[in-house]
């Protein structure tokens, strides 16, 4: 009991006058691959000594992914040695450096250059060579959600298919944060995109997606009289992160030699194609994966990928998708029905 006091007071003064806690943290950690809301505590501890490498990070908000609900039930590839803290993704302000680190300086916003890093946390010390510089003119949202979302609709329109200007671009799960982001990234390179939706009620409003440089919102029962209605050619490529009967719908609508890109399984029903098409015009189905096979010298790619976002942020041409903000404290209120829709603020009070 006097121990615990004790802490809490040690805790209490390394509070700086503007409360941000430098020197120490809170986190949310896992001992034990399970549901989040069961196996995840709020624990609260000192940050030891810098090493030269490192950076003192004080955490100002991380985003909550579909990807780290799987990795704390332990179904994602990458599980991390336990006790784990979640967290992909997030934007912070250095407030200290090891006396190694150059490149970076004070008051920098910084986000992470590789997964696994544990943002779900007020404050952390992070080796600087992971960490990307960036903008604050993007705005906190934009930066908290740069390193997964955007790199991935980026990736996806343009690793697997060459498109030109008019082409049609076929999407399931239009409404997800990758979704929004592929129809904004497909607008601005000219690609014209079919959006197919669920009909559930807290989806984003059709006006909303059609704003983003949507070209046609429709659902799965419409889908092959909306595309001639609106007088658009077959797909070249479709992009699936929803599986069963709705990667079925998008895989109807490609062209001769067409691609199918699965990235993600939000039905968990297996991906389905048509036997007909797959054999009479020869469709393609490939998988892509953010994080799989990266290296070392993988960053440095990562990093251009990143400026180049941060510079279509700064030009307005595209947007980030709202997400709602949580307190640490508040874990328990998010679920996976939520998916990209939340982040957490860990000073917020
Ligand atoms: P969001 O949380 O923003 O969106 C989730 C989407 O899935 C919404 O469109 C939602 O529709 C839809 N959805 C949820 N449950 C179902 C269901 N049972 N049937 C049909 N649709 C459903 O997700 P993100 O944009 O962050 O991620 C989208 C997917 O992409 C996820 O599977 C994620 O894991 C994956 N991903 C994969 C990456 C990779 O490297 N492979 C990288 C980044 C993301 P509604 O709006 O109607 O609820």
């Amino acid at each position: 009991m006097r121990r615990g006091l004790l802490q809490v007071l040690r805790v209490q003064s390394s509070l700086t006058a503007s409360g941000c806690r430098f020197n120490s943290s809170e986190a949310l950690v896992y001992n034990t691959y399970g549901p989040p809301g069961k196996v995840l505590d709020l624990q609260r501890s000192h940050l030891r000594q810098l090493l030269p490498n490192e950076v003192r990070v004080s955490i100002l908000a991380s985003t909550i992914n579909p990807s780290d609900f799987n990795t704390i039930e332990g179904v994602y590839p990458i599980q991390p040695p336990l006790p784990a803290v979640p967290g992909n993704e997030g934007v912070g302000e250095v407030v200290a450096l090891g006396e190694q680190v150059r490149g970076l300086k004070k008051g920098d916003w910084v986000v992470p250059l590789k997964a696994g890093m544990g943002w779900w946390r007020s404050a952390a010390h992070f080796c600087a060579g992971d960490l990307h510089r960036v903008p604050q003119d993007i705005g906190l949202t934009a930066a908290a959600s740069l390193s997964i979302n955007p790199p991935t609709a980026l990736r996806l329109l343009q690793d697997y298919v060459d498109l030109s200007p008019g082409d049609v671009v076929i999407q399931n799960g239009a409404t997800s944060s990758v979704g929004q982001m592929v129809m904004q990234l497909a607008a601005e390179k000219g690609l014209q995109t079919v959006n197919v939706i669920r009909r559930s009620p807290q989806r984003v409003s059709d006006e909303e997606l059609k704003s983003l440089g949507a070209t046609l919102v429709t659902d799965e029962d419409n889908l092959k009289a909306d595309m001639s209605a609106a007088g658009l050619p077959a797909a070249s490529l479709a992009l699936n992160c929803v599986g069963g009967s709705a990667s079925l719908a998008i895989a109807k609508r490609l062209r001769q030699s067409g691609t199918m890109v699965t990235y993600g399984g939000m039905s968990k029903q297996p991906v389905m194609a048509p036997t007909p098409a797959f054999i009479f015009k020869d469709l393609r189905l490939r998988g892509f994966w953010l994080s799989g096979n990266r290296s070392e010298s993988d960053k440095k790619e990562t990093a251009a990928v990143l400026d180049h976002i941060v510079q279509l942020y700064l030009q307005q041409k595209i947007k980030a998708t709202r997400r709602i903000s949580l307190g640490l404290h508040e874990w328990r209120h998010m679920s996976s029905k939520e998916g990209s829709k939340l982040m957490f603020q860990p000073h917020r009070q």
